[in-house]
């Protein structure tokens, strides 16, 4: 079993209404059990939504107080995204997953690599909040750009 970000597979769940789908990952998974989420819809965030990004440090930052997530509008998203992560983690206990393929450079779902904050389009290095919680639990982290190479 193995969870995959939504937007992904299709699943109409990123911030502007749309998805972010892989042919690669579609293909790869069809028939296969696996479980789509998102975690900012789990965390209670509306979709559309406002796009974020983690401001002043990474995934692991926010977990630890350290860091904030900030929306374009202004408003602060950080409690919705831990939110999300825990339950994102909490379904992946459930089922015992040990193993997840997400989008790259999502404050919430980028692993090794996010945007700096400053909604340009720049990326620094760092995990999202749901990456880095399943990272700490043992769990697996991989995108749709490394998951064929890491498996292989
Ligand atoms: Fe996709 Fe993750 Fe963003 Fe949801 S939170 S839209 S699954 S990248």
């Amino acid at each position: 079993m193995i969870l995959v970000s939504g937007c992904l597979l299709g699943i109409n769940c990123k911030y502007n209404g749309g998805n972010n789908l892989s042919e690669r990952v579609k293909v790869h998974f069809k028939g296969q059990s696996i479980i789509p989420f998102c975690p900012e819809q789990l965390g209670g965030l509306t979709t559309p939504r406002a796009p974020a990004e983690i401001q002043r440090g990474d995934g692991l930052g926010v977990l630890k107080g350290k860091a904030r997530i900030i929306a374009k509008d202004g408003s602060d998203v950080t409690d919705e995204f831990i939110k999300g992560a825990h339950e994102t983690l909490r379904m992946a206990q459930l089922l015992g997953v040990s193993q997840a393929v997400l989008k790259a450079r999502s404050p919430s779902c980028g692993v090794d690599k996010i945007y700096d904050g400053s909604f340009s389009g720049k990326v620094i290095p760092g995990d999202g909040v749901t990456a880095a919680l399943l990272k700490e639990h043992g769990i697996k982290v991989y995108t749709e750009e490394n998951f064929l190479e890491k498996n292989n």
